[in-house]
């Protein structure tokens, strides 16, 4: 694709490395057949090719930059369009340089919403009391943000325990307030294999909320505190594990959203090159699992952050059928539950439109399981579910 990005825009990091993405477009519209908000709207501008457009426009000095917001505000960053993409148009990464420079400010409902997310979601502890106190005034709340608030209220891992070698198994915000029994059976089942976790004290949210956000600052904030937090016990560790595929994939980025800061650019490169999934790191132990639920009949979602975001395919799967499960067919696997972060709070009605499909195409085969591998699609779809969905770790553990 030509551009003709102004000079000054080139001159920053941000503005080389969108121009070299949007010249790495030719506009062959393959993205388009993959994309699901393009087969909501078949809208081409609610699709990766259009989007890519809207995005150079913007960077051009468009007349319209309210209309790029809306299709961009759309877009989920599933990331389908990477999978699927034959030149490797890196579109979640130019997506990101647009959001920043759009930034996160927005009016009225959205604004607020945005606002409330960013104070609440990232930090556990206000994330736990709203789960506590929310079903008493859930009335009072948008629909949108009553409908994330969760019945029961989890804790994450009390203690670090002993091992011939230990891991760090990250906690997360969500995760931990809501599926903290997925790190807990994690612990346990590394115990059995003679493997101690630790846990990092001042480890915070990943950065992903305010990234999707476009809130550079606030990311940058998150990220370096988790630098802080992890890489004085890389020497003590093999790996840094996430089993939220949501976390796992923005800490890998970490070299990248560091990579222009001097005091951070190695510390966070290193930190992201220690960190794996959970199946990554179970498959490299070679241990066959054992089924907590044998016979059952599992449907496997893989959340978008691992199947495009983590390019991870095939190994949960080989887990869990190792382990005695039948996995059954689902078909449009590639397709997003509609999570996607604060997509279900910001674009409710998309969603779960997506969810109604996901859960469709997962139940299709009448499973006994729905198994995921992100707190967020965990939830998303447990809401909705007539099948019980859990995580995955939660069916070897
Ligand atoms: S498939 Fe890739 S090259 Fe083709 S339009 Fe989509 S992003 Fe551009
Ligand atoms: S990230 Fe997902 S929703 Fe966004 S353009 Fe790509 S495929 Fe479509």
């Amino acid at each position: 694709m030509q551009t003709q990005l102004p000079a000054d825009f080139i001159a920053t990091d941000r503005g080389r490395r969108a121009n070299e993405i949007l010249r790495s477009c030719v506009h062959c519209g393959f993205c388009n057949a993959t994309c699901p908000t393009y087969q909501l709207s078949g809208d081409e501008l609610d699709g990766p090719r259009g989007r890519i457009y809207l995005i150079k426009e913007l960077f051009e000095g468009a007349q319209n930059p309210e209309r790029v917001t809306q299709h961009l505000d759309r877009c989920l960053t599933c990331r389908a369009c990477e999978t699927t993409c034959p030149s490797g148009v890196a579109y979640g990464e130019l997506a990101d340089i647009a959001r920043v420079e759009i930034g996160p400010q927005r009016t009225g409902v959205q604004g607020l919403l945005r606002r409330l997310l960013q104070w609440m979601v990232p930090h556990a502890r206000r994330l736990r009391l709203l789960a506590r106190v929310g079903k008493f005034v859930t009335f009072a709340m948008p629909r949108a943000l009553a409908a994330q608030v969760p019945d029961n209220v989890t804790t994450g891992l009390a203690s670090d325990t002993p091992g011939s070698k230990q891991v760090l198994v990250l906690q997360g915000c969500a995760q931990q307030v809501t599926t903290g029994q997925v790190n807990q059976g994690l612990q346990q089942l590394l115990g059995e294999l003679d493997i101690g976790v630790l846990t990092a004290p001042k480890e915070g949210c990943c950065g992903s909320l305010d990234l999707h956000l476009g809130d550079e600052a606030a990311t940058l904030r998150a990220v370096r505190n988790n630098v802080d937090a992890i890489h004085p016990l890389l020497t003590q560790i093999d790996a840094v594990i996430s089993t939220a595929s949501g976390c796992g994939v923005t800490l890998k980025d970490y070299g990248r959203l560091l990579a222009a800061d001097p005091d951070y650019a190695k510390t966070g490169a290193e930190v992201a090159g220690a960190t794996v999934d959970v199946s990554e790191y179970l498959t490299g132990l070679g241990h066959s699992l054992k089924a907590k639920f044998p016979g059952k009949r599992v449907a496997w979602h893989s959340p978008c952050s691992l199947q495009h975001g983590q390019q991870s395919e095939g190994l949960v799967e080989a887990l869990l059928t190792g382990a005695g499960y039948e996995l059954v067919p689902v078909p449009d696997a590639h397709l997003c539950c509609g999570s996607a972060g604060t997509y279900s709070v910001l674009q409710p009605q998309w969603s779960q439109q997506l969810r109604k499909a996901k859960l469709e195409a997962l139940e299709s085969a009448a499973p006994d399981i729905i198994a995921t591998a992100n707190v967020g699609c965990q939830t998303h779809l447990s809401h909705a579910a007539n099948t019980r969905v859990m995580h995955w770790i939660e069916l070897v553990s």
